[in-house]
C-alpha cells in the first residue's frame, strides 16, 4: 500500500529539472480542446480534480523510483545518491526483470547503498481491487490506484497469444460519444509507474496461477503476455511524456524487454502528437478512425472538428514508416450508421496510398448507449468489399462482454463507483 501522496514536501529530487520536460506536467488538451465539455460536466458533478504531474513523491518526500526512465534512474543514483552509473543498471533489473517489491532484495548493493536507497525512492505496485474472469477466459483486473482512482487492464488469451489491454489514464478526456470512458472525462494522467506496472503485475499474476494449477512455467516466465496494446482507458498520446518514459520499462532488454513490435498505441488522432510519437518511440500505431466522411466523425468523435480526416490521413503518410510496418486503422462498427458499402467504398477511398491495414470491430451493445451492433451480415460484406481490393481487413471478435471487458465498455465499474449518471449518446 503506497503512502499518500502530497503537493509539497520541503525538498524533493526532481528528475527533469533543467530538461526539456521540466513542467511538462499533464499538459492541458489541444485547442479547441474536445475535452473541455466533459470536464466541465465533471466539475458541476463537484469532481474538479486537478491533473497529477510528472513528479511522484510519497509523504515523506521519496521518489517513486519506477516513475523513472533508465537515463533518469542513472542520474538518480549519481546525483542524488552519489552511487557509480553502473549501480542504476542492477536496481533497474531488479524492478523491471526480478519484480523486487524491497530495496533488501537488492542483495548485489552493499548495504549502505540499499539504505540510502530506501531513505530517498520508494517501489510502487499497483494495489489490485477486483480481478473478474469471463466465462472465455477474458480477465478484467480493476486496479484501486493511491489517490483512490481506479483504472483497468484487461487481459486476452488467443490461441498463440496472450494480449494485455493497457490504460494510460484516469478516465478520458476526448469524448468519443460511444465510448463508456468518455463518460468519466479526464480525472488526470496516469504515471509512468502505473503504466509500467501494469503488464508486469498481471504477468505475476498469470504466472501464479499457471503454477496453482501445475502448468510449466512459459518461455522467459517473468514475462509470459505476448502482446501489448494501450487500448483500455484513456488517449495514451494526451499522456505522451509518460507513455513514452513507461515504454523504457517495457521495451528495454534488461527490464520487461517487450519487443517494440508486440506493443500497439492506439490513438484518436491528436495529429501533432503522431510525429512526436513516431520520432521518440518505435512500437506499433492504431488509429481509432471508426469513420470515412467528416460529417459522421464529427458526431461521434470530437476531436475531428480540431483535426479532420484530411490533416489525419496526411499525418499518417508523412509517418516514415521502416519496411513491413503500416498502420492499423481501427472502425468500430454502429448499425445503420457506418456499416453499408458505401461506407466501406468512402473507406477504401480514403486510405488509399496508406500503408494500412483495418482492423472492424462489431459496437458492443450496453445498456448505456442507445447504439445497436451491426448485423454479421453486413459485417462480413463490409469485409469482403475490402478484401476484394487488396486491403489487409480482419474483424475483431468481442471478448469479455459478460465481465464488461469489452471495446468501448471500460470504465463501467468507476462509473457505478462514482454513482455517475453515464452521458446519452448522440452518435
Ligand atoms: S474511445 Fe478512447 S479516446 Fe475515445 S473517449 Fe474512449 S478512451 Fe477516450
Amino acid at each position: 500500500m503506497l503512502a499518500a501522496f502530497t503537493d509539497a514536501p520541503a525538498k524533493r529530487w526532481d528528475p527533469w529539472a533543467g530538461s526539456a520536460w521540466n513542467g511538462a506536467i499533464a499538459e492541458a488538451a489541444p485547442p479547441g480542446d474536445p475535452g473541455a465539455r466533459v470536464r466541465d460536466a465533471q466539475d458541476k458533478r463537484g469532481g474538479g480534480e486537478v491533473l497529477m504531474d510528472r513528479i511522484w513523491h510519497d509523504e515523506s518526500g521519496r521518489i517513486d523510483i519506477k516513475s523513472l526512465d533508465r537515463a533518469g534512474l542513472e542520474r538518480f543514483m549519481v546525483d542524488e545518491l552519489g552511487e557509480k552509473r553502473f549501480r542504476a543498471l542492477q536496481v533497474w533489473k531488479w524492478l523491471w526483470q526480478r519484480s523486487a517489491r524491497s530495496f533488501d532484495e537488492m542483495t548485489d548493493l552493499a548495504k549502505p547503498t540499499r539504505a540510502k536507497l530506501e531513505q530517498a525512492a520508494f517501489i510502487s505496485f499497483l494495489e489490485l481491487d477486483t480481478c473478474l474472469e469471463s466465462l472465455d477466459g477474458t480477465r478484467k483486473y480493476l486496479w484501486r490506484l493511491h489517490d483512490g482512482h481506479r483504472v483497468e487492464s484487461v487481459l486476452i488469451p488467443d490461441e498463440d497469444r496472450l494480449t494485455l489491454c493497457m490504460s494510460s489514464q484516469v478516465g478520458c478526456a476526448m469524448a468519443c460519444t460511444f465510448c463508456l470512458t468518455g463518460d468519466l472525462g479526464l480525472k488526470r494522467n496516469l504515471s509512468p509507474s502505473e503504466i509500467a506496472n501494469q503488464p508486469l503485475q498481471v504477468g505475476l499474476d498469470e504466472v501464479a496461477r499457471r503454477r496453482a494449477i501445475g502448468l510449466p512455467d512459459p518461455p522467459g516466465a517473468y514475462r509470459p503476455i505476448t502482446n501489448l496494446v494501450f487500448m483500455g482507458m484513456g488517449e495514451p498520446l494526451h499522456n505522451i511524456d509518460n507513455l513514452c518514459t513507461s515504454l523504457d520499462a517495457i521495451l528495454h532488454d534488461h527490464a520487461q524487454n517487450y519487443s517494440h513490435r508486440k506493443v500497439t498505441v492506439s490513438t484518436v488522432g491528436l495529429v501533432p502528437k503522431i510525429e512526436e510519437f513516431a520520432a521518440r518511440t518505435p512500437v506499433n500505431l492504431a488509429i481509432s478512425l471508426n469513420s470515412s466522411n467528416n460529417a459522421q466523425r464529427d458526431a461521434i468523435m470530437p476531436v475531428n472538428k480540431r483535426w479532420d480526416l484530411e490533416a489525419l490521413i496526411e499525418a499518417c503518410k508523412r509517418l516514415p514508416l521502416p519496411n513491413g510496418k503500416r498502420i492499423t486503422f481501427e472502425y468500430v462498427m454502429f448499425r445503420g450508421f457506418n456499416d453499408t458499402l458505401d461506407d466501406a467504398a468512402r473507406l477504401f477511398r480514403l486510405l488509399k496510398g496508406v500503408r494500412a491495414k483495418i482492423n472492424l470491430i462489431p459496437y458492443n451493445e450496453n445498456p448505456h448507449r442507445d447504439i445497436r451492433r451491426p448485423d454479421d451480415a453486413d459485417v462480413k460484406a463490409f469485409q469482403a468489399y475490402l478484401f476484394a481490393r487488396g486491403m489487409n481487413c480482419t474483424v475483431r471478435t468481442t471478448r469479455g462482454i459478460d465481465i464488461s471487458a469489452a471495446c468501448g465498455q471500460l470504465g463501467k465499474a468507476r462509473l457505478q463507483v462514482d454513482g455517475l449518471e453515464p452521458m446519452v449518446a448522440t452518435g
